[in-house]
């Protein structure tokens, strides 16, 4: 088991983070912290923290630095991330690995492993623009590499499927802009740590057990 294990994994957004996140927390006691996830259900509960958010999201920019940080910062001081935990989604800045850097000095806490998923721009873009989720369960399909067995409904629960509103092809390109600018400089930091290891879209599965295995 990768228990007691504080992973991040780094990727352009439809680099499938989250997918591979969900696969591994269904078998490890690992907390999946996703900022992602986090300031949508700010959105969706209506905070002054969501509303200032969703601005900058809906144009596929990143929410400021501290903010980011304090809400992970108060996320790991909670007791499902004594077993471990995986970031998904942050850090995306230099200034937040740094952010990030302190708090878990201050809670007695490194990071393990960077996992980054390395996937071509076009696959991303495709991915994205045809990537679909049920608001209720979380769970994530796509138009046309894995679709619901049932048109828009969600296998799970359901659930009528929706397109997030920054998955629209002009924002997808955005936020692929952004990640260059902002997050790349990310892979650097952490393989100069001696942290980094980067998996392909073809090996991923194989090369995802190897690591943990290597982790356990
Ligand atoms: P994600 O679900 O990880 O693709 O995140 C969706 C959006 O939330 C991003 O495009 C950003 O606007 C915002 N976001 C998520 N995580 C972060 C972060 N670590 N720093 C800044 N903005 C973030």
């Amino acid at each position: 088991m990768v228990t007691k294990k504080n992973l991040i994994f780094l990727g352009a957004p439809g680099a499938g983070k989250g997918t591979a996140s969900s696969a591994l927390t269904e078998r490890e006691p690992l907390a999946h912290i996703s900022t992602g996830d986090i300031l949508r259900a700010e959105i969706k509960n209506g905070t002054e923290l969501g509303k200032s958010a969703a601005v900058l999201m809906e144009k596929g920019g990143l929410v400021p630095d501290d903010l980011v940080a304090g809400m992970v910062k108060s996320r790991l001081r909670q007791p499902d991330c004594d077993n471990g935990f995986i970031l998904d989604g942050f850090p995306r800045t230099v200034n937040q690995a740094n952010l990030l850097d302190q708090a878990l000095k201050e809670i007695g806490r490194k990071i393990d492993a960077v996992i980054y998923f390395e996937v071509d721009d076009e696959i991303l873009l495709q991915r994205l623009t045809a990537r679909i989720s049920c608001g209720k369960c979380g769970r994530i399909y796509n138009k046309l590499f894995l679709p619901p067995k049932q048109e828009n409904i969600c296998d799970d629960c359901n659930t009528a499927l929706f397109q997030r509103p920054d998955d629209s092809r002009e924002t997808a390109e955005e936020r692929l802009k952004v990640f260059y600018k902002n997050t790349q400089p990310l892979i650097d930091y952490y393989r100069e740590r001696k942290l980094l290891t980067s998996i392909t879209e073809i090996e991923r599965d194989k090369m995802l057990a190897a690591l943990f295995r290597e982790l356990t």
